[in-house]
């Protein structure tokens, strides 16, 4: 078998442990002699499966016990419609932090269901940055705060969570959940598609504080309630079953490997490899992104010679480094090292990276 090295931003490299698990249990779950695929979400195997997938993601993340998990559907994107429907009415004004990509489609659906504030942005510098929260517009009272912890395309990560008082406080997690200690307390909601850190695409999850059910529009489409899906227990409807079984699986790896205390020193080991490579390049490599907010996750980094981008990626393939071209909107590379990728992998794209620069040099 092949072995490469997927620097993919999502859907994004899985634990290999976790593949071969799945590839063993794939035609005979634990002796029922079926697929997960075939089972009935209603059924006592499936109930044992998403029951084991929340309570390990609970022990993992410190959830408290007065908020909801949702697996949910429709990827972050869903979330950027249902968080306004369900926590804002149309002259309510919602408050947005604009740190890039993600941010700015978050902040284009909440304008079509409220008045959106922008709280603070780093537009002015092309998205390199996080604004320091002492100059934040923030209005006191705010449906809600919202920002994005780590912006995938830019690779910028904010290095502390948003002081929003009494202001419920949402984050976009997709990119960097589960990659650290996170104190779920200090949110209203957090949500994240499943494809970076957690398992497969077609999976959202959803993780919010009880007294924020119940608010939604009347309007609200009863699957983007928050309360229909919590009361359902994420079985309103027939939820991505596979998912949350390869998500569960996930979530035992991450706990076998020592939790997010532990893939957090791995984390910051693999990002330091990285940004030491470029910053050592002498300009042959270049990283945008302000020195404290550049991200863990998703390194993005240009060469200073763009003529040599297509050289660089076709050298990368050919040693199995896989996907590491930058996103469209923004060009360059962006090496996506989340938890599942080793660090053999970030040392062997270091090492690359160190010989196409000599050999250019
Ligand atoms: N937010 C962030 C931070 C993301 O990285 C992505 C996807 N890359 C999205 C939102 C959109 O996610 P989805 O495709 O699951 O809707």
């Amino acid at each position: 078998m092949t072995q490469v090295f997927n620097f993919s931003a999502g859907p994004a490299v899985l634990p290999r442990e976790v593949l071969l698990q799945v590839q063993q249990e794939l035609t005979d779950w634990h002796g029922t002699g079926m697929c997960v695929m075939e089972m009935s979400h209603r059924g006592k195997e499936f109930t044992q499966i998403i029951h084991e997938a929340e309570a390990d993601l609970r022990q993992l993340m410190g959830i408290p016990s007065n908020y909801k998990v949702l697996f949910l559907q429709g990827g972050a994107h869903f979330q950027f419609s249902m968080l306004p429907l369900n926590l804002a009415r149309q002259d309510d004004t919602v408050d947005y932090v604009n740190t890039g990509h993600w941010s700015k489609i978050a902040i284009k659906e909440a304008r079509r269901y409220a008045n959106v504030n922008i709280a603070a942005s780093s537009e002015d510098r092309n998205f390199s940055y996080v604004p320091d929260e002492a100059g934040w517009k923030k209005t006191a009272n705010a449906a809600y705060l919202h920002y994005c912890s780590n912006e995938t395309i830019g690779g910028v990560e904010f290095p502390f969570i948003p002081d929003a008082g009494n202001v419920p406080l949402i984050c976009d997690m997709s990119s960097n959940i589960l990659s650290k200690p996170v104190d779920v307390s200090k949110f209203g909601l957090i949500y994240a598609g499943a494809q970076k850190n957690i398992g497969p695409s077609g999976l959202t999850l959803a993780i919010v504080r009880e007294d924020l059910l119940g608010r939604a529009r009347p309007e609200t489409p009863t699957m983007l309630d928050y309360k229909v899906q919590a009361d359902g227990e994420s079985l309103y409807n027939t939820p991505p079953t596979f998912a949350i079984y390869v998500a569960g699986l996930v979530f035992k790896w991450l706990l076998a490997q020592g939790g997010v205390r532990a893939i957090e020193q791995r984390n910051i080991e693999k990002a330091a490899l990285l940004y030491e490579t470029i910053d050592a390049s002498g300009g042959f490599y270049h990283c945008p992104v302000d020195r404290a907010n550049r991200s863990r996750m998703n390194v993005a980094f240009t060469l200073g010679d763009e003529s040599l981008d297509d050289a660089f990626l076709e050298g990368a393939k050919a040693r199995e480094l896989l996907q590491l071209k930058g996103h469209r909107s923004v060009g360059g590379m962006r090496a996506s090292i989340y938890n599942a990728m080793t660090v053999e992998g970030v040392r062997a794209l270091t090492d690359y990276m160190r010989e196409f620069a000599s050999s250019k040099g």
